[in-house]
Parts: C-alpha cells; sequence; structure tokens
C-alpha cells in the first residue's frame, strides 16, 4: 500500500535526506461523458483511491533530479537549461516545470523527487494526469507558489500537449485536482466550472474491468471523430449558424436536419449531443438518488460508443454484456477513448465479488487474459499529505 511514510522512505534511500514535502495525486474515472470535452461540453469525472505519492526536497543550486520508483529510472534537468528527455515519463515532469513558468511563477531552485504509486499505467485512469497534477502541486507547495487549481489543470494540460505530444482534453487533470470524497464532478468544458453530486458508495460501489488490451486504432481514430465532429458543426452552421461546437444543438434540432448529413458523420454527431444530454440526465437521477436510472444511462452511453462512435471493441464489449447478464450490475459502460482500457460498472455492494469472480471466469475463457478488477472509492482531489503517522 503506497501511504507518506513508504514514498519517503524510498525518497531517503535515494538521496540520503528527507523529503520536506509529500503529495498524494489521484486518478480519475469518467462516469458519463466520453467524446464530449473536445466538443464543448460536460462530462462526469471523479477522483478516485488510487493515486500517485511525490517526495520533494529543495535543493541549493538549479539542479532537478527526478527519480521513478515504479519504472526505477532516474532523470536530471537543469533550470537554466533543458530540453525535452528521450524518456517519456520524465516529460511529464519536464512540461509542468516548464508551464508553471510560462504561466509566470520563479521556481527559485532546484529540488529532489521520487515517485510512485498504484495507479495501474495506460488503463484509462489518467496515471499521466496525475504525474503532472501532482508535479504542479508539489512546486506550488513546495516553493509557496499559491498557484490556484484551474491553473494548475490548464498547466498540466499544456504540459502533456506540448511534453508528451498528446492532444487531450482538461477532463483528467481537472478531476485530478478538484475531486471530492464521495462526489462526481459535473464540469462545463466550455466554462471551466463545475458543480458537485453525490454518489454515496454505501449500498452501491464502482468497479472497473481493466481488459489487458489497448489497440493501436485508438490515436488514429481519435484523431478522425474529432473530423468528423468538426464537420458535422459545419453542416449544422449551414443552417444554425450561432452554433460553434456540437454542445450548441439540441437533438431535435440535429434530428431534423438529417437528410443533410453523409451517415457516417450524423451518426458520430448524434451520439455527442445525444451524450452531452445524457450527462444533464445522469446528473438528475443522482440527485433524486435513482441509480437504476443512472445505471440505465451507462448502458445507453456504451450502445452509442460501441454503434454510433463506433470506439469500442469486442473485448469491451464482452464485459458489458457479463455485466447485462449480472442482476446485481445497475450499468456498465467503455471507458475513455476506446479500443481497450477498462469498462466501469455501478454494482451492489453485496454482488461486487460474484460479479468479478464470474467476469474473470468467464473472460479469460473467452479472450485468454487474466482480467483485472479495482473496486474504487471517489476520493479527494491533490493534496499535500503529513509526514507524521497518524496527523
Ligand atoms: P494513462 O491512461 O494511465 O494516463 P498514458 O499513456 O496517458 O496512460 O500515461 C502513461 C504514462 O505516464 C506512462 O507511460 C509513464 O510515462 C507515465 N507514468 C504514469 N504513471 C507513472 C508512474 N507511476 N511512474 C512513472 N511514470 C508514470
Ligand atoms: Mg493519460
Amino acid at each position: 500500500m503506497w501511504n507518506a511514510e513508504l514514498i519517503s522512505s524510498k525518497f531517503e534511500s535515494i538521496y540520503n535526506q528527507n523529503p520536506t514535502t509529500v503529495i498524494k495525486s489521484p486518478g480519475r474515472i469518467n462516469l458519463i461523458g466520453e467524446h464530449t470535452d473536445y466538443n464543448d461540453g460536460f462530462v462526469l469525472p471523479a477522483a478516485i483511491d488510487k493515486a500517485i505519492y511525490f517526495a520533494l526536497r529543495e535543493r541549493e543550486d538549479r539542479l532537478c533530479r527526478f527519480y521513478s520508483v515504479d519504472l526505477d529510472d532516474y532523470h536530471e534537468i537543469n533550470l537554466d537549461d533543458y530540453a525535452k528527455s528521450p524518456k517519456q515519463w520524465a516529460n511529464y515532469l519536464i512540461g509542468v516545470i516548464n508551464e508553471i513558468q510560462e504561466e509566470g511563477h520563479q521556481i527559485p531552485t532546484g529540488f529532489e523527487l521520487a515517485f510512485g504509486g498504484d495507479i495501474p499505467l495506460g488503463a484509462g485512469l489518467s496515471s499521466s494526469a496525475a504525474v503532472e497534477t501532482g508535479m504542479g502541486y508539489g512546486l506550488s507547495q513546495l516553493f509557496g507558489l499559491s498557484v490556484d487549481r484551474l491553473t494548475l489543470a490548464k498547466v498540466a494540460q499544456r504540459a502533456e500537449r506540448k511534453f508528451a505530444g498528446l492532444n487531450c482534453g482538461i477532463m483528467d487533470m481537472y478531476a485530478s485536482l478538484f475531486g471530492k470524497r464521495d462526489a462526481v464532478i459535473k464540469l462545463d468544458c466550455r466554462a471551466l466550472t463545475h458543480q458537485y453530486f453525490d454518489l454515496p458508495t454505501k449500498n452501491h460501489s464502482i468497479v472497473l474491468c481493466n481488459t489487458g488490451v489497448k489497440h493501436n486504432l485508438s490515436e488514429t481514430a481519435y484523431n478522425k471523430r474529432r473530423e468528423e465532429c468538426e464537420e458535422g458543426v459545419a453542416i449544422i452552421q449551414t443552417q444554425f449558424p450561432a452554433v460553434v461546437s456540437l454542445r450548441d444543438i439540441s437533438l431535435s434540432q440535429l434530428t431534423s436536419i438529417e437528410s443533410l448529413f453523409p451517415p457516417v458523420v450524423y451518426r458520430r454527431c448524434h451520439f455527442v449531443v445525444a451524450e452531452i444530454e445524457r450527462v444533464g440526465r445522469a446528473c438528475s437521477a443522482l440527485t433524486g438518488g435513482r441509480f437504476k436510472e443512472f445505471g440505465d444511462f451507462m448502458y445507453e452511453t456504451h450502445e452509442g460508443l460501441r454503434d454510433d462512435y463506433e470506439v469500442s471493441c469486442p473485448e469491451l464489449d464482452f464485459l458489458v454484456e457479463q455485466a447485462k447478464l449480472n442482476q446485481d450490475v445497475l450499468g456498465s459502460r467503455m471507458m475513455g477513448g476506446g479500443f481497450g482500457g477498462c469498462t466501469i460498472n455501478l454494482i451492489k455492494n453485496d454482488g461486487i465479488e460474484d460479479f468479478i469472480a464470474s467476469a474473470t471466469k468467464a473472460y479469460e475463457a473467452a479472450f485468454n487474459i487474466e482480467l483485472k478488477s479495482y473496486t474504487v472509492v471517489l476520493n479527494n482531489g491533490v493534496e499535500e499529505v503529513s509526514l507524521v503517522p497518524g496527523e
């Protein structure tokens, strides 16, 4: 189990000194609202109890030393003269150092850093965002920079875009920074404001099932979907000139002009517009404590992603079908960009063990892959943790 003491002792064994600051930076899930972020829509993420821990200490010179415990790898840069690294993991850190300075914050001296945690890499739980937000918040705390959380989210997003080369949205970083215990975050991706909705886990929990696959289609398909959405907006603008993105049109308006679209582009737009509306309805279900209805929305999202947006894959579809066979599962869908990663499932607490056991058996029989499942707790966003046990 990762905690402040463990990362501190790793830090000490590498640098022969105590760290002065320890940060816990969570991964995230997304309940509903897939592929809506880059269409200016709404998403419904939450930070989770899987996290990366950062231990830091100032230096007197300009050297920044990074040690990745999980990869057992080391990198260093000088604050006065640095560049992208051939080591991808280091670029997330260097990117944040660069972008926080671009915001006008001075990093006065170098520092030592050790980091590691239990967010599975590349499973769609945004380990990369956790690395970035943990680094950003760590710098802010270590040097007393008082950078606000929204600025940190933007800094982290730019770091990932410019230094890791991924044209990502802001949801992952935002969720890692703004998470709240037992709550989901309804994020308006245009206004960059949010509202919390309670999702207590007294009776139901969130279980993630990791397909263990990542089909290489994902990056090309992602870019293609973005283009198709833009193509759709251009068609819509011929009838509704005020529309800037798919966020601005209702489902009934879209349906009324279906004949103008190439069928594929229409299906893409239909999914996105329906999904943006679904986030709102899902939040109303949470407010009313209607978890069954919320679960049905998750299934609807999966169908849309599978049939209209076409970003699912046989492994994800199989796991969602397994969920449907089980009475204790309220809802299930693929989570993230698609073509692999995890399914997210809302399950009655009493049924979790049985579901995991039967899904694991069936998945192994069908795909010969061991299914890894994680029951997660919705948790607070990035925070500094005390070094003294019990404090
Ligand atoms: P994810 O869905 O988990 O964000 P990404 O491919 O975006 O997947 O990010 C994974 C990358 O982030 C890793 O390849 C590594 O470079 C970096 N990373 C994530 N977690 C860690 C960690 N604990 N230690 C070192 N690097 C990490
Ligand atoms: Mg990532």
